[in-house]
């Protein structure tokens, strides 16, 4: 049970200790597939009743900036790994001067920031959305009307569609600028999306790369609603140019770990990068019960420098994310449980929740992934799921 079991070659094996910077739902996913290969693990989340601190062998409750909890993680853990997209990266930075950590804080501060991963995009050859950097008035006065209609993103701690205004005009661009607050944002212009989808790499301290096969995801309301693979809507020819978009943007931050870009396929049939983040992701929740290797097993092998190999997809399916909203009926305040004796008598469904006490709407609560033989049967049992849990069709 030493920190530092290691093999000769650097490779940490299962026995050691897996430490991870957040206690969410990500969190716990990695601690339940660390766990199963043998792994200790160690959450820092000050929150006592984190979905993976709840779960893991220790769990240090402290802030991420907190230097005892960072100092005790670093002396528990074999090696260190994030959930959380916004753990401070000079967290990370300072974990990394004992310890192995992956991803890097330098990776994790590019993806934490819009403008920079727009950046790395351009300079990897991929093509973004157009975009303006806003961070004072004469930045605001001078973007140009072909940036409108567009979306003003705070270029920080934006997810699931918070920090975010569409403005139509000019002066609801101003009145979007006041609302953030004036931080630093960055404009899109709103393009014409047919779909969108993600493509989830990993890639090892050797520089190896694999990918799980494309998934499509559809968002409400800025979030995340269904993600379906294989996709319906993608070609082979878009497929491949985002596998090698998202190989190149891995390999050229020297990324260790697990990263996810997400792209919007538009009506004229370009694909471009909307963003990424740095560490397994919602639209590759279905790789647990989908896939050969889950993209959480692929965050232990990448950090423990373990063999990477590239996962089947031995499943068509779809993902439904459990949002807050299904424990509560129409105009009714009191939390129910949904019917999931109803859904898990339903073949090829595969129920996940986070262990939240407390449902709020448009809080992730937990992921239903239904399997099929084929893709219509995946797809005609989801529906049904659909139909049981009130989440609307898609
Ligand atoms: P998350 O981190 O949960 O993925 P987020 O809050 O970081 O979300 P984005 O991914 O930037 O937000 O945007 C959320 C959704 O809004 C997108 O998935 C897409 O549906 C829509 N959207 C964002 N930017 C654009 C754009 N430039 N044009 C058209 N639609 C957009
Ligand atoms: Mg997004």
């Amino acid at each position: 049970m030493s920190a530092q079991a290691a093999s000769p070659n650097g490779v940490i094996l299962p026995g050691a200790t897996l430490g991870v910077m957040g206690g969410g739902q990500l969190g716990r996913m990695f601690v339940h597939a660390a766990q199963s290969m043998g792994y200790n693990t160690a959450v820092l989340d000050a929150d006592a009743t984190s979905p993976a601190g709840l779960v893991s062998h220790q769990h240090i409750r402290s802030d991420y900036l907190d230097d005892a909890g960072l100092a005790q993680l670093a002396q528990v853990s074999a090696a260190i790994t994030t959930e959380f997209e916004n753990v401070p990266a000079a967290a990370l930075t300072q974990l990394a001067q004992t310890r192995p950590v992956a991803p890097a804080g330098e990776a994790v501060a590019i993806c934490q920031d819009r403008a920079l991963e727009k950046a790395h995009f351009v300079a990897c050859g991929v093509a973004c959305a157009p975009h303006a950097l806003i961070e004072t008035p004469e930045q605001l006065a001078a973007v140009g009307d072909d940036l409108l209609p567009g979306i003003l993103k705070t270029a920080r701690l934006g997810y699931d569609g918070k920090g975010q205004i569409r403005v139509k005009t000019r002066a609801e661009l101003i009145a979007a600028w006041d609302e953030l607050k004036h931080v630093g944002c960055v404009l899109e212009k709103m393009l014409p999306l047919a779909y969108e989808v993600s493509v989830i790499v990993a890639r090892g301290r050797d520089g190896q790369i694999v990918h799980f096969p494309l998934q499509q995801n559809l968002h409400r309301d800025g979030i995340l609603a269904v993600t379906t693979v294989p996709s319906p809507a993608v070609s082979a020819e878009v497929s491949e140019q985002a596998y090698a978009s998202a190989h190149a943007i891995a390999a050229s931050m020297n990324y260790v770990g697990v990263l996810c870009i997400e792209f919007f396929v538009l009506q004229d049939g370009r694909i471009v990068a909307n963003e990424m983040a740095p560490r397994p992701h919602n639209s590759g929740h279905h790789t647990i019960d989908a896939c050969d290797v889950s993209q959480f097993e692929l965050q232990v092998r990448a950090m423990t420098g373990l063999p990477l190999v590239a996962p089947v997809l031995h499943s068509p399916c779809h993902m439904l994310n459990l949002l807050g909203d299904l424990w509560f009926a129409a105009g009714s305040q009191q939390q129910t449980e949904p019917d999931w004796a109803a859904v898990l008598a339903l073949s090829g469904t595969h129920l996940h929740l986070y262990g939240k006490a407390e449902a709020r709407k448009g809080r992730k609560m937990g992921h239903l992934t239904v399997t099929g033989p084929t893709a219509d049967a995946a797809r005609t049992v989801a529906l049904q799921a659909a139909a049981i849990l009130g989440i609307e069709a898609f």
